[in-house]
């Protein structure tokens, strides 16, 4: 079942990952909502622990979700068996990986290496040949076609693993920290080039990091935290009077579908928001308020004598 064009390529909705070890259970997913468009470069940032490889294992068929939907290029991922499960990972997806190693193979070339996924395709030798030049092009290591991985730096290894993640035309390419192990320098190249891809070929990109370089490269960055989508910071262009281009970045808090919010951490710190606020709706936006009848009586209910101590000051 193909998907039209104008349905979002990724679609998941209350996406929930439990994972059972030993008797303990680990929530990484936690009901996450996440909408992507086709023709998008977006960023996956958030503290380690909070979610993002278990997402992207889940968006890329190699995990299932406990619990919730998901939808990529009109592919009910969680509902695949494992032969449409191999089909999907090859021919609507391309990975990029942390680990060098694990994206290419040592005993094969560089060439080769970006022609395994077309020849796992049954791809005729002849279009192989052609795919994988114009990659290696497209990369800038046409010169380096029949090197191995070991004789490549970490960054042109990484540009490689581009060309193999794209060379079966995915409709998604997901990254997973992808310069994690790179210099600073390397890692921004690594970055142009998935930019560029991502213009050039309108592939759309997910991609994990925690380099703070690449805000300025994707038009969307989520903030993923404790397994759900936390907020989302919108980049645009504009012109400046003097008719300078700048960024505008806009950070916004993701609304889920039945209409919950989480507000970031620092402004519920600044506040003391504290269990409840109060709205108030106003013609074109919404107040919140802090709850004026916490007069500090139950910072932490749980400790709190049962009588009160009262008359504390409000949290601030
Ligand atoms: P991130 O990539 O954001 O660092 P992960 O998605 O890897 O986070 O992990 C989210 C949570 O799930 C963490 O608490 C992690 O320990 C746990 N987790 C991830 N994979 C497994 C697994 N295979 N078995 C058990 N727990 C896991
Ligand atoms: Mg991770």
């Amino acid at each position: 079942m193909p998907a039209t064009a104008t349905e979002p390529l990724i679609e998941c909705d209350g996406l929930v990952k439990i994972f059972k070890v030993a008797d303990l259970e680990v929530v990484a997913l936690q009901g996450l909502d996440l909408i992507v468009d086709r023709g998008e470069f977006v960023a996956i940032v958030g503290a380690s622990g909070s979610g993002k490889s278990t997402l992207l294992s889940i968006l890329g068929g190699l995990d299932v979700p406990s619990a919730g939907r998901v939808v990529v290029d009109g592919h009910l991922v969680a509902e695949m068996d494992a032969a449409e499960r191999t089909g999907y990972r090859r021919r609507v997806l391309g990975f990029v990986w942390q680990q060098t190693a694990r994206n290419l193979l040592p005993y094969l070339t560089a060439r080769e290496n970006v022609e395994l996924p077309m020849l796992l395709e049954g791809i005729s030798r002849k279009r192989r040949r052609a795919r994988s030049t114009e990659l290696l092009e497209l990369i800038g290591l046409a010169d380096r076609a029949d090197h191995r991985p070991g004789a490549l730096s970490g960054g042109e290894q990484q540009r490689v693993a581009v060309s193999v993640a794209l060379a079966n035309e995915p409709a998604l390419v997901l990254a997973d920290e992808p310069t994690g192990e790179l210099d600073t320098a390397t890692a921004r190249e690594v970055f142009d080039l998935l930019r560029d891809v991502n213009r050039r070929l309108g592939v759309t990109i997910l991609v994990v990091t925690h380099d703070p370089l690449v805000a300025e490269q994707v038009s969307r960055t989520i903030a993923i935290r404790d397994g759900r989508t936390s907020t989302e910071t919108l980049r645009r262009r504009a012109l400046t009077d003097a008719g300078d281009h700048h960024v505008i970045a806009e950070e916004y808090a993701v609304l889920d579908r039945v209409g919950r919010l989480q507000l970031p951490r620092a402004l519920v710190e600044a506040l003391g928001l504290h269990r409840r606020v109060r709205l108030v709706l106003e013609p074109d936006h919404i107040e919140i308020w802090p709850d004026a009848s916490d007069e500090g009586a139950d910072d932490d209910a749980a400790n709190a004598p049962a009588n009160g101590s009262g008359g504390g000051a409000a949290p601030s």
